[in-house]
């Protein structure tokens, strides 16, 4: 199977890249110094970013991906979770971590990692996603804590970030059943908060939608830019800054969305602004269970 082996190539690298970005995690260091590390990495080992490198600290949970001005520094203490994508030729790999800074593995993190080895052992074809999702929730609260109710892991397909099946963190009434071949990235959070993200007003990553008429000459500009350079995956503002000048950028941008060009993640934080834990791994359905591409 040819798309097998490229899914283990995106894998592969991703799990190389996770494994020296998350040295770097380090107290003093810039989130944009480590996001362009990260992305700098994946293009040297021959494959391209398949989202912008997130890097959510404490109560953020995901979709923060440092601007091109981003002047934030990593602090002793800090909850930071990364999570990368790469993709050979559309096949995409998605890991995630996180760490505490100067500090020991907390119990918080723990539990979302044991949550993701337990998805992982129970995965075989046949088994439901409320199966899954009700692994996640026993082990998390196991640990007192509570899973984010309204994030989940979610199906890969080629060029296609969320290919219709969702892995719930807690348990369904209603589930779908996985089948063999199918590739799914689990990721379990858990916080010490209410267990729900909810929206920030800004966003910094994007995703291209349709071609629109636009009446902001920038807005024409970057949504040809980003439809060439990343078709239907998302992109960082960062990787667009150096089209427009900066006064022009988020004009262009605000255009751009409101027009549904493109579609904006918000920045997600936790809703009691909780500590939030992740921990990530793509994996591929098999006959008897599934294998891991992103080891
Ligand atoms: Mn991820
Ligand atoms: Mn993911």
């Amino acid at each position: 199977m040819k798309e097998k082996e490229k899914y283990l190539e995106a894998g592969r690298i991703a799990a190389e890249v996770m494994d020296e970005g998350y040295r770097e995690i380090k107290e003093g260091v810039k989130l944009l110094d480590l996001a362009n590390y990260v992305e700098k990495l994946i293009y040297e080992k021959g494959a391209k970013p398949a989202f912008p490198c997130n890097i959510s600290v404490n109560s953020v949970a995901a979709h923060y991906s440092p601007d091109a001005w981003d002047e934030t520094v990593i602090k002793k203490s800090d909850l930071v979770k990364l999570d990368l994508g790469v993709h050979v030729n559309g096949y995409i790999a998605d890991i995630a971590r996180s760490k505490i800074v100067g500090g020991n593995k907390s119990d918080l993190i723990k539990a979302a990692e044991e949550a993701l080895e337990n998805v992982i052992e129970a995965i075989k074809p046949g088994v439901t996603t409320s199966e899954l999702g009700e692994a996640v929730e026993k082990t998390i609260e196991s640990y007192g804590y509570r899973p984010i109710v309204n994030l989940t892991g979610h199906m890969l397909t080629r060029w296609n970030l969320h290919g219709g099946i969702t892995i719930p963190n807690i348990k369904t009434t209603s589930g779908e059943t996985l089948k063999e071949g199918q590739v799914f990235a689990i990721e379990p959070f858990a916080t010490d908060g209410e267990g729900r993200v909810v929206d920030e007003p800004n966003a910094i990553i994007f995703r291209y939608l349709q071609d629109r008429p636009l009446r902001i000459k920038e807005a024409r500009e970057i949504l040809k830019y980003v439809k060439d350079n990343y078709n239907t995956l998302p992109f960082a503002e960062r990787w667009i800054a150096h089209l427009v000048p900066r006064f022009k950028l988020n004009q262009a941008l605000r255009q751009l969305v409101f027009t549904k060009a493109i579609y904006a993640y918000h920045i997600l934080r936790e809703k009691k602004r909780g500590l939030v834990s992740q921990a990530e791994h793509t994996v591929i359905v098999t006959k008897n269970g599934c294998e891991v591409t992103t080891l």
